[in-house]
């Protein structure tokens, strides 16, 4: 998929991405993106300052994503039960994949977070790894009680009799590869 709106790949990098200076490795046809609050997790100096010369070289950008993108994310993280291994700024990444995803974008999310992979992955978005592999099935999961059998979206203890929630795999297909 691709449309006028897109020009070429763009890069969806998380904090481990930023930490590797990912931005700066990638070819000049390329757009590298990433959202506030995952640039609230990268903390160190050397990072920091990699990620401000980037900003201000124009090799990485910084997109808002708004409330309507969350809770779309949200619902899509909710179907694979992925809710509970996400953090804000996990989330704040998942609403841009739904962002590219929806513009029809060639994307390529980076990320080592295997929930968040398989987020992209569903989404039917490509995917590479920093320092670990990739997934190369999405996955759905179904939260349950062990106990009771409710089903839940979070790994959170039962609402119903207290009993500890735990992920079912139940559905798979293979992911889409990068083309070389
Ligand atoms: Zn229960």
């Amino acid at each position: 998929m691709s449309s006028d709106r897109c020009m070429g790949y763009i890069y969806l990098l998380d904090a481990a991405a930023l930490f590797a200076s990912y931005q700066l490795m990638l070819p000049p046809n390329v757009s590298a993106v990433t959202t506030s609050d995952v640039l609230r997790e990268v903390r160190d100096a050397e990072s920091y300052r990699s990620v401000e010369l980037s900003l201000s070289a124009g090799k990485l950008a910084i997109v808002e994503v708004d409330e309507v993108l969350i809770d779309e994310a949200v619902r899509v993280v909710s179907e694979l039960g992925e809710v509970g291994k996400l953090s804000k700024a996990d989330l704040s990444l998942a609403a841009l994949m739904v962002k590219y995803s929806r513009e029809g974008c060639y994307t390529v999310v980076v990320t080592d977070d295997y929930s968040l992979q398989n987020v992209a992955a569903y989404l039917n978005l490509y995917v590479l790894g920093v320092k670990r592999g990739v997934i190369s099935r999405v996955v759905k999961y179904l939260v349950v009680c062990e106990a009771c059998g409710f089903r839940g979206v979070s790994e959170d203890y039962c609402p119903v009799c207290g009993g500890r929630m735990v992920r079912k795999p139940i559905h798979v297909r293979v992911a889409d590869v990068l083309p070389k």
